[in-house]
């Protein structure tokens, strides 16, 4: 089933464009997520980048079936207002760079939580248009920003997102930002033309940078 993705609630101003994973960039996903899993019983060990199979019940140490792990994820995810908190001066910074662009949440989370989680992002002071889709990243950015020859800046902690931009985007600031976590260790790191943003204050001053530079009049 492929239905086209709305996007109609998004509205953007002749200026640049800053599209914003959620989890792990903007809210802590990670780290509240094991809390969860204890919460339910059960750990997280990071033998390898995935979840499924390294999800183990603490009570006979045996790894829980993809399923299960799937309905703890949407459990999750349900429940992420009680669970999930905002990274280190996220609100404070893109509320500065909405000054000059247009900030866009995409979210690889089930449309269905897409409710819960623009609650959140209000009550934290992030009020940006917000997009959940499961499909990938780059043909939906790509979407959003049209044929449009202003500076755009995509932020994410997972490589085959920044892969799927970079794919779909020309002259796109790639930022590749990540939690310290222990599947964040194991992950695969992005290749090519992307940049790693090691906080907020860091890829503020990259946007910047990147918008400056991309909005100066081009020579022909
Ligand atoms: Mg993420």
């Amino acid at each position: 089933m492929s239905e086209i993705l709305d996007l109609s609630h998004v509205r953007l101003a002749d200026r640049p464009l800053i599209v914003c994973d959620v989890d792990d960039v903007v809210l802590d996903f990670a780290a509240p997520f094991q809390s969860f899993l204890h919460s339910e019983g059960h750990e997280f060990l990071p033998r390898s980048f995935r979840l499924t199979g390294n999800i183990i019940s603490m009570r006979d140490k045996v790894a829980i079936e993809p399923l299960a792990v799937r309905k703890l994820i949407e459990a999750f995810f349900e429940a992420q207002e009680q669970w999930q908190s905002p990274t280190l001066k996220v609100a404070e910074t893109l509320t500065a760079l909405s000054a000059d662009a247009d900030v866009v949440f995409l979210t690889a989370m089930p449309p269905r939580y897409a409710e819960q989680r623009r609650r959140l992002l209000d009550k934290l002071h992030l009020p940006f248009p917000l997009i959940a889709s499961e499909e990938p990243k780059g043909p939906i950015m790509r979407r959003l920003h049209a044929e449009r020859s202003l500076p755009s800046v995509f932020i994410d902690d997972m490589a085959h997102n920044l892969h799927s931009v970079r794919d779909h985007m020309d002259d796109c600031l790639l930022l590749h930002m990540m939690p310290d976590s222990p599947l964040h260790k194991l992950a695969p790191r992005p290749e090519g033309n992307v940049l790693r943003a090691s906080d907020w204050r860091h890829a503020e001053s990259l946007i910047r940078a990147h918008i400056r530079r991309n909005s100066a009049p081009r020579a022909h």
